[in-house]
Order: structure tokens, then C-alpha cells, then sequence
């Protein structure tokens, strides 16, 4: 069982030694080589963003339930999609913000935040984001993640424009406003399809066009709202 400890201030031993497990296993052998994202997965302890009841199973191969029925995505999906954002460590220098669609728990947040960038996500549930809020301070991530109550197909006209989007809930299309918000040259990572099965894309924002590159098959819970799925 990994026990957090007082306030998830040592992670311990046993944590660090499930994220390299995590990196050698489940990571590396897929492809994942961008050493920042390595690096992020390293470092931040995801047993600190699942329920008390997941906390053994915070490092399985495999998306977890959180609350409101929703899920935290598996651990090489999340590696992917950040993949797939192609930030440089010159790009982080310079401060990047990136933004997400679906804050869930708040560990793709982490993630991003670990790797110096500056977040904003937007959550529907108002639950949910005040579960990711809690999880992002205990670590001392709140600084660099600002979470809004919102309906994230509308984007976040207010901090754009952004140097990536990233979107963690399935999409039956790609919200235009998402692609308007994106400054050129930069990608917007989304599962689209239906809701059964999605295709994750890397939409890049081209100075005249944008160009799709499609990946991986996938599976995510429903992005709801005006230009995602009706409730
Ligand atoms: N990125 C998360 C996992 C997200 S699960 C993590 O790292 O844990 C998908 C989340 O998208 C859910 O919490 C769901 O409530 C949220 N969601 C669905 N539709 C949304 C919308 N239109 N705007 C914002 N969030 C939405």
C-alpha cells in the first residue's frame, strides 16, 4: 500500500521506484523518448491524483475511475499527448502557456507543470476541479495551474493565445474556437470520433491551413458541451 505521507510531502522510496518501473515498462518500450516528458513522469507522484481506495493500483497500465464517474487516462496516454504538444526545452525557457480541456485530477496538469510550463485547464464538474485543486496545492503546483468551472469546447478566449492545447475528453469534432485560440505553428492534441472509440490527433496550425496527423486509437469519456457531445 503506498501510504502518502503527512501532507504527500514524502513520496518515498517505493513511489519513485513504481515511476521508473512505470518509465522502463511502460513508456520507453512504446516510444516515448522526449526526455522532458521522461523526465515529468519521474517526478510527479500519481498516487497523489487517484482516490484512497486506487492508491495501490496508482501505477497499473491502465486508465483509473475517479469521482463523478469520471477517469484519470492511463499513464502512457497521458505520456503521448504530451508528446505530441513537440515542446522544445528552449520553447519552457521562454514560458509557454499551455491549455487543457478536461482537468480530471489534475495529473496531466502536473505533468505539464513539472516540465515548467504555465497551465490553464478548464473542468466542467465543479467537483472534480475542486478534487484536481486540492491534489495540484498539496504538491505545490497551484502557482503554475489555473483551473477554471467551464465548458471547454469554448476554449479560454480570456488567456489565449496558446503555445499548445490539450484536450482529455473524446470529441466528435475538433472545436473551431480550440484551433482559433492556437498560435501557428503550434498543435492541438485531441481524441476524436465517437463515443466508443476516438482517434487521438495532432491538429498543427499552419500560418494558411492546419494539418491533421492521426495517431493511436483510444478511448475517452465525452467532452460535453455547446461544440462537443449534448449531456
Ligand atoms: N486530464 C485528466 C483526465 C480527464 S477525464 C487527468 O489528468 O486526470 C475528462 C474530464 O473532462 C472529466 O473530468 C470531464 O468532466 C471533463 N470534461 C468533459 N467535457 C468537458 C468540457 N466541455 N469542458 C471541460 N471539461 C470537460
Amino acid at each position: 500500500m503506498i501510504k502518502p505521507v503527512g501532507d504527500y510531502i514524502d513520496y518515498g522510496v517505493l513511489s519513485s521506484s513504481l515511476r521508473k518501473n512505470m518509465v522502463e515498462t511502460q513508456l520507453r518500450p512504446r516510444g516515448i523518448n522526449d526526455e522532458l516528458v521522461i523526465d515529468a513522469f519521474l517526478n510527479v507522484p500519481r498516487e497523489c491524483f487517484v482516490t484512497e481506495e486506487y492508491a495501490d493500483n496508482a501505477y497499473d497500465d491502465t486508465p483509473l475511475p475517479i469521482i463523478d464517474n469520471q477517469t484519470i487516462s492511463q499513464p502512457y496516454m497521458v505520456a503521448v499527448m504530451t508528446e505530441l504538444l513537440e515542446l522544445t526545452a528552449e520553447d519552457i525557457s521562454k514560458g509557454v502557456k499551455i491549455l487543457e480541456i478536461g482537468t480530471g485530477t489534475g495529473y496531466q496538469s502536473a505533468i505539464l507543470a513539472n516540465m515548467g510550463c504555465n497551465v490553464i485547464s478548464i473542468e466542467r464538474i465543479e467537483t472534480v476541479a475542486d478534487f484536481a485543486k486540492e491534489n495540484l496545492k498539496k504538491l505545490q503546483y497551484g502557482d503554475r495551474v489555473k483551473i477554471y468551472v467551464d465548458d471547454g469546447t469554448l476554449g479560454c478566449p480570456d488567456e489565449a493565445p496558446f503555445d499548445g492545447i490539450i484536450v482529455t475528453a473524446a470529441a466528435p469534432t475538433v472545436p473551431s474556437a480550440l484551433i482559433h485560440q492556437l498560435k501557428v505553428g503550434r498543435k492541438l492534441v485531441i481524441p476524436c470520433g465517437n463515443i466508443m472509440v476516438q482517434q487521438l490527433l495532432q491538429v498543427v496550425k499552419e500560418p494558411h491551413n492546419i494539418k491533421i496527423n492521426r495517431h493511436t486509437a483510444c478511448r475517452f469519456v465525452p467532452l460535453i458541451g455547446k461544440d462537443g457531445f449534448p449531456e
